[in-house]
């Protein structure tokens, strides 16, 4: 009697194990599939900038930045025209990694970056600056004006402290924007009051904070008090302000 019972228990606790490894089993193969349709949520899965942002997008963003020929592999998977120029440069301002974007609305031109600020570049674009333009104005962005990428300099122009990450064009400062329609919105002269380019300025900075790791604006300091500085400086935590 004793026997049979203990049998029966033996076996009835086997048979849920069974049942509970062809759920996580089944589970499993749902996961997979659903991650084969879904990159952006999946960590392993190469980072394409035509697919849209998901979970697993920043961690990917943060990746690239010790690693110039996967982040070149990015902009070419995802079809954004760009140049790898010759490295440049000596001592804190050697520059290893410069890379052009080719159809980027620079003005007056495009200068050479770090891949990984040309990516966020890229990624600020498409995500931010084209949608709100669309949205606040009804048109497209025509120029995107900048105030340079590379100066080999300390922080602040500084005698000492440390190197400021445009002393490797790891950085862009960005001054205004022409709308399609003749719009020009400008960092210095819009960024105080209430209205469209007061929104659009906002919306542009609050948007670069999902691309680049740092954004300095005029509500940072006065030194920013006429341009929008970005970086991807290789800090963990990202000032956003
Ligand atoms: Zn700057």
């Amino acid at each position: 009697m004793t026997f049979t019972i203990s049998r029966r228990i033996g076996k009835f606790v086997f048979d849920r194990r069974v049942v509970l490894l062809l759920v996580l089993a089944g589970l499993l193969v749902a996961a997979r599939s659903w991650l084969a349709t879904h990159p952006e949520h999946n960590p392993w899965a190469p980072l394409d900038l035509n697919d849209p942002r998901g979970w697993a997008t920043q961690q990917k963003l943060v990746a690239l930045r010790d690693d110039v020929a996967t982040c070149r592999a990015v902009l070419e998977r995802s079809e954004v025209g760009f140049r790898a120029l010759e490295p440049a440069g000596e001592g804190e301002c050697r520059r290893e990694d410069r890379t052009r974007l080719s159809g980027y609305p620079l003005s007056p031109d495009t200068p050479a970056t770090t891949c990984p600020v040309a990516v966020a570049m890229e990624l600020w674009k498409r995500d931010t600056l084209e949608p709100a333009a669309r949205e606040i104005f009804g048109s497209e962005v025509a120029r995107i004006e900048h105030l340079g990428a590379y100066s080999c300099r300390r922080m602040y122009g500084r005698e000492d402290g440390p190197w400021s990450e445009h002393a490797t064009a790891n950085a862009l400062d960005i001054a205004g924007f022409v709308l399609a329609d003749g719009t020009h919105i400008s960092v210095l002269s819009d960024w105080q009051g209430e209205g469209d380019k007061q929104r659009f300025l906002r919306a542009v900075r609050d948007g670069a904070c999902g691309a680049f790791s740092t954004v300095l604006s005029p509500d940072y300091n006065a030194a920013h008090a006429d341009h929008f500085h970005f970086d991807m400086d290789s800090r963990w935590t990202s000032v956003c302000r």
